[in-house]
């Protein structure tokens, strides 16, 4: 028979690391639930048009996408990330405003794999819908940040820019064209490429052979208006007001196509460095009417799972808490008593296991060990006969001592 393994850049998450994954995501579900946001579930499969909309340009849309036809015949695609997936249900529902949501799980995109890059991965997501005030954008960062602090991750840094109105982006673009295109023979032949499709996505080459030129690429904050100025200048007021220490990134224009306005990156402080960033984000506003909703400011982020438990793994944070159970019983007479006997526990709230397959008293206890419990529960011929148990502190010193079977419950418990 073959011996089947997992797919390139997909992975198996196993107990103890699977433990901390859900973990990770109830921390998340915690913060941003105390500032008032609810979970939104969209579906892992959408029609592609939905994810069409991040933009014609993009390494997402051009190259990543796991896209086919159903059996109905419809054009669809997995989910590659949730902001198009948000907003789309955002036009279906039209909710009130602001729409202060986060989702989390798994997205796949066909990339190359590699450490912190995968085909499957999992993010949790953040977006505010409705509000174009840029105290949301302050908000938005803020939550990403404090929750980094609450992992424990100390060497995450902030950056920040703006990409300015669409039309003011579209300025910068041209602007961009021209420079690179006057300079052709000083870029990398893939990045002439890129030009050809997006000058912005220049940006962004991580080839030590266009760094030169990128450097004295012309500036997004040239083309700004007065309100993106006003905007900008807000949101890192509102950093500051808050203490959040970031730095200007005017280089910075994320992956996608439907950024304007704020956007931001964290960046890991031991991940190397083309992984190292650990999520991002920025304003979105005319996403929503590009799905056939309403018009619609919108601000949010993304931040990798993988990326962020690596980032602890980094910094030695977060760890993977041991599954343990108080109480292991050991049972020599069959297996009956023990069965009885954990679910009389569990149905009182106290956690316990249990050995299988009638094992000796010796594998018993060693089981009673590996499982991280405190108490040893035991039933042997003697005690089933008499009506009682063994209970045996594993961790501590102290006595074994005798205890009624019928008194064993109000024994753990009080
Ligand atoms: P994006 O949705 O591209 O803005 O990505 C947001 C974050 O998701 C990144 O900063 C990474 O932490 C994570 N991420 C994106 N793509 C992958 C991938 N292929 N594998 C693992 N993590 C990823």
């Amino acid at each position: 028979m073959p011996l089947f393994q997992t797919s390139p850049g997909m992975r198996d998450v196993l107990p103890p690391e699977s433990t901390r994954r859900r973990r990770f995501f109830e921390l998340f579900a915690e913060v941003v639930a105390a500032a008032g946001y609810g979970e939104v579930v969209t579906p892992l499969l959408e029609d592609y048009g939905v994810f069409a909309r991040v933009g014609d340009a993009t390494d997402l849309v051009q190259k990543e996408m796991y896209r086919f036809t159903d059996t109905g015949g419809r054009d669809v695609a997995l989910r590659p990330e949730f902001t198009a997936a948000v907003c789309r249900a955002f036009a279906e529902h039209r909710p009130a405003t602001p729409w202060k949501v986060w989702s989390g799980g798994p997205l796949l995109r066909y990339e190359r794999p590699q450490r912190g890059r995968y085909r499957q991965f999992e993010q949790v997501n953040l977006e505010v819908l409705g509000s174009d005030d840029p105290m949301v954008d302050v908000e938005v960062i803020a939550l990403g940040w404090r929750f980094f602090e609450r992992l424990g991750l100390r060497q995450v840094t902030l950056l920040v820019n703006s990409l300015g109105t669409r039309d003011e982006r579209a300025v910068y673009v041209e602007a961009l064209r021209r420079y690179f295109t006057d300079n052709l023979d000083a870029l990398s032949d893939q990045t002439v490429a890129t030009l050809a499709r997006n000058p912005l996505r220049v940006l962004d080459s991580q080839r030590p052979e266009d760094a030169a030129l990128i450097t004295d690429a012309p500036m997004i904050a040239e083309s700004y208006g007065p309100a993106t100025l006003a905007h900008f200048e807000a949101v890192q007021a509102g950093l500051e007001l808050v203490g959040i220490p970031f730095t200007i990134a005017p280089r910075l224009v994320r992956g996608l196509d439907y950024y304007v306005s704020t956007t931001f990156e964290f960046a890991g402080g031991t991940l190397e460095s083309a992984q190292n960033a650990l999520g991002g984000g920025g304003r979105y506003d005319g996403l929503v009417e590009a799905l056939g909703g309403p018009p619609t400011a919108g601000v949010g982020f993304a931040l990798g799972v993988d990326r962020g438990l690596l980032a602890c793994d980094d910094e030695e944070v977060f760890d993977a808490p041991a599954t343990t159970v108080e109480v292991f019983v050991v049972d020599t007479t069959g297996g009956a008593a023990a069965l009885a006997i954990t679910e009389e526990l569990r149905r009182a709230g106290v956690t316990a296991d249990r050995a299988f397959d009638n094992r000796s008293m010796k594998s018993q206890m060693k089981a009673a060990d590996r499982s991280g419990a405190t108490t040893a529960i035991i039933v042997g011929p003697d005690e089933l006969d008499a009506g009682e148990v063994l209970v045996r502190p594993l961790r501590a010193d102290g006595e074994q001592i005798r205890v009624a079977r019928a008194a064993l419950v109000d024994h753990l418990t009080t």
